[in-house]
């Protein structure tokens, strides 16, 4: 999820190390940290919490010699963000230190084992979990530090990019990949470089070798590149020129972060689900449902808290616990709940959302609720942040830092996180069969391909986005589990372009917007095939009678639609409740291309804050 940079060469690391953790900054992170094998022999760690510029100042006064060495910039997913938990982490001995990206599933069996042969550890991460089995099977088997990690990795289940330092080697890095991605530069001199996208190597060398899922590739100073696959087949790994310039490596070669975290989606849906949903894709697993199932199982009544962005992915969780849970669920603006005196009782269960998880409104909607001696659960994105603190449980969202003001993959981590809570609930409650469930899930682990396919209309779409550049309004249409759609495609358009836009249900337009319906009004339609597209049908005749210009997202191979509509956009077939997750991105793709093309800053929106800390 987040950086790793090394060096292996004749240099001085710790300079090298340092600047290539600065070009990996725009991906966010909490903390940052660095290893290298100093010129006494020693291996030496120091981290801290907080900006690469910290932990700079923190090695002022350090050793920092030696001209090997690993460094990381941390997003954290398991404990908060601290200097204990920012990697790299020591193992038992001190002998050695591991980096690590990406999430390790199975990290609480194996710590356990772990712990049972009295090796202690000093973080809550679960990549700790790395370092102390890679040493155990090292020192138990005598075995050096590559075949350790051969040995290692087979036990291992999730996503992983790593790199490891033995003192006893000083002159070699052993590194890793699974499911995160990991770039060694072949560099003058026999020198190696490697990090976790190549902008930390591109200053220093053009030629570089992308490591597959399941390399194990030993880095030793003037030996040729090794990599071996997980199953100890030598590899023959092919040399690439990198052929993009240093400024298009900044933001990972997007213009824009909000483009770069739109593209993230599939990826950071798959993370969302990692460890949740078993491997065979039947069941999923939710600690906060496992800890407080009797009061889910019991409540009354669920209110669902949140602002903005967060408050429309709460519209989508309320159809989808009220029809597989059959819990009434209500949807509050934190803003407005906090102010009303509200009826909560001790039997209610309260859900806040929060990207950021420190929304001033939302952090005051959990206080009352807490006061009122309702469970409390938060469903956040960054870890360790007030509401995940000041709730009793919750359901981290899991897709790394969101930079871009206008929320995009927070959004589908939300809603892809309240889908697996309404599954959960719902078959604790047995309000669901057991065959839907499973039809269900099974469903549910496909939406990052869907998206995949979904994110090919981006070039058809930024074609299209010059015409709607003019309008100084714009409509957007949805029915069911589309509506909430429609009000976060228009809150999107907002946001960024400028462009005054209103979601509406697709019913209600007759009670009332259609009057502003004219040639000069773009409609956008969400119109996929659900069991309301024949109503949705009826509507886009209505805006076509009044000589609206309809852009509808339709079904893949639908034709009643594409013959009334001015344009279409495309998208992939899936069951109705889990269309959000697929239909919003399209919507995000028109608000930042119509924006670009307007010359917006999209990063940056005029007048918003990224993280809404004052009520
Ligand atoms: N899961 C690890 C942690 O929480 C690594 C996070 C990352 O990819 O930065 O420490």
């Amino acid at each position: 999820m987040c950086g790793i940079v090394g060096y292996v060469g004749r240099k001085r690391a710790y300079p090298i190390l340092i600047k290539g953790l600065k070009r990996l900054e725009y991906r966010g992170y909490d903390s940052a940290g660095v290893a290298m094998i100093g010129d006494d022999g020693g291996l030496n760690v120091y981290k801290s919490k907080g900006k690469v510029a910290d932990l700079e100042t923190h090695c002022e006064e350090k050793d920092t010699t030696g001209t090997t060495g690993i460094a990381h910039t941390r997003w954290a997913t398991h404990g908060e963000p601290n200097s204990a938990n920012a990697h790299p982490h020591y193992s038992a001995s001190g002998r050695l230190a591991l980096i690590h990206n990406g999430i390790i599933e199975n990290y609480v069996t194996l710590k356990e084992n772990l712990m049972k042969r009295d090796i202690a550890f000093r973080s809550d991460t679960d990549s700790e979990v790395l370092v102390q089995l890679i040493e155990y099977i090292m020192l138990s088997n005598q075995l050096d530090l590559f075949q350790a990690m051969q040995v290692a990795l087979h036990q291992v289940i999730g996503a992983y990019a790593i790199a490891v330092l033995d003192r006893e080697h000083p002159d070699t890095i052993v590194c890793a990949r699974q499911s995160s991605p990991l770039v060694v530069g072949l560099g003058a001199d026999g020198e190696y470089f490697l990090a976790s996208d190549a902008s930390p190597i591109a200053e220093y060398t053009d030629r570089v070798v992308y490591l597959n899922d399941g390399d194990i590739a030993v880095l030793q100073l003037g030996k040729r590149l090794n990599v071996v696959s997980l199953s100890g087949e030598r590899q023959h790994p092919k040399v690439r020129q990198i052929d993009v310039t240093l400024g298009q490596l900044e933001k990972g070669g997007y213009p824009f972060f909000m483009l770069k975290e739109i593209f993230e989606q599939p990826q950071c849906i798959r993370d969302c689900m990692r460890g949740r949903i078993n491997v065979e894709g039947d069941r999923i697993t939710l600690s906060a449902v496992i800890d407080y199932r009797e009061a889910l199982v019991a409540a009354r009544r669920i209110i669902i808290v949140a602002c903005g962005t967060s408050w429309h992915a709460a519209l989508i969780g309320k159809q989808l616990i009220e029809s597989l849970c059959r819990i009434p669920v209500e949807v509050e603006y934190a803003s407005e709940f906090r102010y009303r005196n509200p009826v909560i009782q001790p039997d209610d269960v309260v859900i806040a959302i929060s990207q950021s998880g420190e929304t001033a409104d939302t952090l005051a909607a959990v206080d009352l609720a807490r006061g009122a001696g309702a469970l409390v659960m938060g469903v956040c994105n960054a870890i360790g942040a007030s509401i995940p603190r000041l709730t009793q449980t919750g359901v981290y969202i899991h897709v790394g830092p969101e930079i871009g003001v206008a929320s995009t993959k927070a959004f589908t981590g939300q809603v892809a996180v309240l889908a697996m809570l309404a599954l959960c609930i719902a078959k604790e409650r047995q309000t669901i069969s057991d065959e839907l469930y499973k039809s269900m899930v099974r469903e549910l682990t496909l939406i990052p391909e869907k998206m995949e396919r979904t994110l090919q209309a981006s070039e058809h779409i930024e074609k299209m986005a010059s015409i709607f550049t003019y309008a100084r309004n714009c409509l957007y249409l949805g029915r069911g589990y589309n509506y909430p759609v429609a009000l976060e495609g228009a809150l999107k358009l907002k946001e960024i372009s400028y462009i005054h836009a209103e979601g509406y249900p697709a019913a209600e337009m007759k009670h009332g917007p259609i009057a502003l319906i004219d040639s000069e009004m773009p409609v956008f339609v969400i119109a996929t095939r659900d069991k309301l597209y024949e109503k949705v049908v009826s509507n886009v005749q209505e805006v076509r009678a009044r000589g609206g210009r309809v852009t509808a997202l339709i079904t893949e191979g639908d034709e009643q639609i594409r013959h009334l509509a001015d344009h279409v956009i495309e998208l992939p077939d899936t069951i109705d409740c889990f269309q959000p997750l697929i239909a919003s991105i399209p919507l995000q793709l028109l608000a930042y291309h119509i924006a670009v093309c307007k010359g917006k800053d999209v990063d940056r929106p005029r007048n918003l804050a990224k993280s809404v800390t004052v009520e």
